[in-house]
């Protein structure tokens, strides 16, 4: 049985396959990660007008198989494509990082379209010259939110909420969860959190993902921030994340 789909999606992974033809892996707004053949893909005029370079967003036609067999791309028309036209080598880097983030942290067929419209956000903001620093963190935020791995920051487990100030909170990062001076455990993050950084992250998460962000990331907070989220992003992965061997944060 085939039936025949239609969504809009986000390159993230090529492969090549044949001599000519490429598996190409779409995050979709509408069925989450696929994996599909495109034939002639290799070809030097192309079988696809869209390209189907990394990050490009199109609007696809595909035959979704109900067997094991690979998918099949029949149509791919160009939305965008990526290109960082800053100088700055990080901000191409950090449009790779978030089709890395959505590679691994998704399944095939389980669409959020939350997750998509805040990719492609993420990826015209950097195109638009924003911070790249903030776009990847807001971006790593919402995605351990979406996979509902994102900590409280608002009280410990014990109910203690958070004060403005400078009492040192840690999070547990095996179990994602916010621990107050008195519950902190051997195993929790060693870099302290004080009030100010936990109202300034849960800021960002509190923000509509659309709408820009009132704050700045002061250079004392990301050093706190940094090591904190880097080390959730690893534990949901079991590894650190590739790209952030090469992104500056
Ligand atoms: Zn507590």
């Amino acid at each position: 049985m085939l039936a025949r789909e239609k969504t809009e999606g986000l390159v993230i992974r090529q492969a090549d396959f044949s001599e000519s033809s490429r598996v190409v892996t779409f995050f979709t707004r509408d069925f989450g990660k696929i994996s599909v053949l495109a034939k002639g893909a290799k070809r030097l005029k192309g079988a696809f007008e869209a390209g189907l370079d990394l990050l490009t967003r199109c609007q696809i036609v595909f035959l979704h198989k109900s067997t094991n067999s690979l998918d099949i791309l029949t149509e791919a028309k160009l939305v965008s494509r990526f290109r960082a036209n800053s100088r700055d080598v990080n901000v191409h880097y950090a449009g790779l990082y978030v089709a890395e983030l959505l590679n691994s942290c998704s399944e095939q067929f389980d669409p959020d379209p939350t997750w998509y419209d805040a990719a492609v956000i993420t990826l015209d903001r950097l195109q638009q010259g924003s911070d790249y620093r903030i776009e990847v963190l807001r971006f790593e935020l919402l995605t351990l939110q979406v996979l509902g791995l994102l900590p409280e920051f608002e009280h410990c487990q014990c109910g203690q909420p958070v004060g403005d100030d400078q009492q040192q909170w840690s999070v547990w990062i095996q179990q994602g969860v916010l621990l107050c001076p008195q519950c902190r455990r051997t195993e929790s993050s060693n870099r302290p959190l004080t009030g100010a950084v936990l109202t300034l992250l849960r800021d960002i998460v509190e923000t509509p993902y659309d709408q820009e962000l009132t704050r700045c990331l002061q250079d004392t907070h990301r050093k706190v921030v940094r090591p904190l989220v880097t080390a959730l992003i690893s534990q949901v992965l079991d590894h650190r994340p590739r790209m952030l061997s090469y992104l500056q944060l």
